[in-house]
């Protein structure tokens, strides 16, 4: 699993879903460069798909340098 750098941190992709979500996530899967920019600061745009529960799994997306998260709901 690779870490990724999200507003000068190191992250694993359990807490950038966790910084997507508001909370841990069940389980996250690989952190990819989602193929897109920052609708606020133009920015890079993580993805990472995860599960918030074990129904649901989700797409996140997470700005590198700013707050701005969406996901795929
Ligand atoms: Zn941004």
């Amino acid at each position: 699993m690779t870490n990724r750098v999200v507003q000068g941190r190191m992250v694993t992709a359990e807490r950038l879903a966790e910084l997507i979500e508001g909370e841990p996530p069940m389980e996250a899967d690989g952190i990819e460069d989602a193929d897109r920019q920052c609708p606020d600061c133009d920015g890079d745009v993580l993805a990472v798909a995860y599960m918030p529960s074990v129904t649901e799994l989700v797409t996140g997306y997470k700005c590198q340098d700013c707050d701005w998260a969406d996901d795929d709901r």
